[in-house]
């Protein structure tokens, strides 16, 4: 497996084994936990500044959101320029609008640097709002981008065969293939001496005077500073309150009409709708993405592709669809991500998380801060990016509560547990979270009838597992955990898999 779903990206052809020579007796500078692209990137930058570092990876690079991105790159974000200065202030703002140019300029660089060839294009992006009240929301980005410094105009036409009320135009925005580059980061970083290895779970840290010691399934590795680019940290932490894992659909498909749309596109309806084109083997495609929903808090997240599908057929001549696929991201609490000094640490351990829909730009940016951090001691991000901070923003107590009375009621009820009395209610192809003698069990029966039964609890939070019937794995509402069917843990935060039961004996 090379991503952590069942279903295929248009990415993940190019994921490839890395390995290196690794002497885990040594003592590293830095060990990065995380083969995504802020992991990846960081390895670079922290390798580049004469560090001596290692990359462990639970999995292979690119098996995290990197390999399921659409990997648009913005320098606008989800969380608006309005939203930004409304709740942080201007001077902070403007500090978000830099982090999205120079995460671009880091990637180019790169790109440049190390010859990566990556299908890296600049692109304009267009946003549209398709009703008056979108034309209201539009309005304001447009202003709040204003007061930034960075450049909207409003436009007649938008590339996208889509009715419109209003339109705006970015330019200077891009896109990559994100596996591709990641792939010439590893290469890179080798180059330069760095180490990777993959299969490798990063399952707890104890944090010492000089040093940190990571316990991972290879054994202990001994660093100096230790990030967590695990796109949110392992173990239990203040950031498990602020942030909240959401789940994104996208679908590659050829056109009849062959008019692919050049540049980059945005509705603003919520969740909202993006797309971009890609060519893949020689033959373009239209990525669209959407249908966004809380991880768990989906009945059927196959009908998420069906409502996605069905959307883009009314305006696009669809021929063929050749990928589907989705995966998870993280939407923090006041708008802007998490990034420096992990909550608890004494400061040799680091973090980021919280991007949204903006993590190959907060990814890269991250490259930059935390080296910052390491080498220097301080970045110009750090006070507005910390992890630490808690910004009681309107709304900030609903989504708190609503976190935690997730937890709660998943602990309490096991809601979704339903009673049955023999594993023959459960048909072929179907999933169900499963009462048996006062325990929880997550059932899977395959078509050819093979059953795959794990205890259905989350080892992280305690919360009940929930099935994801699109991508084939045990999804956890609190936290974002995610299992396949035979409870192998697919994504953290919690580092241990669910307990498989042996069919024949206890059931
Ligand atoms: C459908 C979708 C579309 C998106 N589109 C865009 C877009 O167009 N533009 C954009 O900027 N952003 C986009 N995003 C967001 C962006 O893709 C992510 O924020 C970004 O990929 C996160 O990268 P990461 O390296 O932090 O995490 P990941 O890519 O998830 O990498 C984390 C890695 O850590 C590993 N790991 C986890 N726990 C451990 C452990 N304990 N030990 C060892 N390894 C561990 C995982 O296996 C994984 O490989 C999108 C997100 C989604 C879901």
């Amino acid at each position: 497996m090379h991503r952590d779903g069942a279903r295929k990206s248009i990415w993940q052809e190019e994921i490839r084994k890395f390995s290196s020579e690794a002497d885990l007796h040594q003592l590293y500078d830095v060990a990065i936990v995380g083969g995504g692209i802020t992991g990846v990137s960081t390895a670079l930058k922290l390798q580049q500044a004469g560090k001596r570092c290692i990359l462990l990876e639970a999995a292979n690079i690119g098996f995290g959101t990197t390999g399921g991105t659409t990997a648009h790159l913005n320098d606008f974000f989800d969380t608006t320029f309005k939203e930004a200065i409304n709740d942080f202030g201007l001077d902070n703002a403007k500090l978000l609008a830099n982090a999205g140019r120079e995460a671009i300029a880091l990637i180019e660089n790169n790109i440049q640097q190390f010859g990566i060839g990556c299908d890296f294009e600049r692109k304009t992006g267009y946003l549209f709002a398709l009703d008056e009240q979108q034309q209201k929301q539009l309005k304001d980005i447009v202003e709040g981008a204003a007061e930034v410094g960075h450049e909207m105009t409003y436009v007649e036409e938008i590339p996208f065969p889509i009715p419109f009320k209003e339109a705006v135009s970015i330019p200077d925005q891009a896109q990559f293939h994100p596996v591709k580059y990641i792939k010439g980061l590893c290469e890179a970083f080798l180059g330069l001496g760095g180490v990777i290895i993959e299969d490798c779970r990063s399952e707890s840290h104890d944090e010492q005077q000089n040093h940190v010691i990571l316990k991972t399934s290879g054994g202990e590795i001994k660093a100096k500073n230790v990030i967590y680019a695990t796109h949110i940290p392992p173990g239990m932490s203040v950031l498990h309150i602020t942030n909240a894992p959401y789940r994104s659909y996208a679908l590659a498909f050829s056109l009849k009409d062959g008019k692919y749309p050049e540049g980059l596109g945005y509705d603003l309806i919520d969740p909202y709708h993006y797309y971009r084109v890609q060519e893949i083997d020689g033959q373009k495609l239209l990525i669209a993405g959407g249908e966004d929903h809380k991880t768990g808090h989906e009945e059927d997240t196959g009908e998420c592709f069906s409502r996605l599908e069905n959307y883009v057929r009314k305006y696009f001549d669809v021929e063929t669809v050749y990928y589907s696929w989705s995966s998870q991201y993280y939407e923090p609490v006041d708008g802007f991500p998490y990034i420096g000094k992990l909550p608890g640490s004494d400061g040799k351990i680091f973090t980021a998380t919280g991007f949204r829909g903006n993590g190959m730009i907060f990814g890269t940016i991250s490259s930059q801060i935390l080296s910052d951090l390491i080498v220097t001691g301080s970045s110009k991000y750090e006070d507005a990016f910390s992890p630490s901070r808690i910004k009681p923003i309107a709304g900030f107590a609903d989504f708190v509560k609503e976190n935690a009375v997730v937890a709660y009621d998943f602990i309490k009820d096991k809601l979704f547990a339903e009673k049955i009395n023999s594993l023959t209610e459960v048909k072929e192809g179907e999933a169900k979270v499963v009462k048996y003698e006062g325990e929880s069990y997550a059932l899977y029966k395959e078509s050819n009838g093979k059953v795959h039964l794990v205890k259905s609890t989350c080892p992280h939070a305690k919360c009940e597992v929930r099935w994801n019937s699109a991508e084939l794995s045990w999804d956890c509402p609190c936290h974002g955990s995610r299992f396949n069917v035979n409870g192998k843990l697919l994504t953290g935060p919690t580092v241990r898999d669910l307990p498989r039961v042996d069919t024949d004996s206890e059931i």
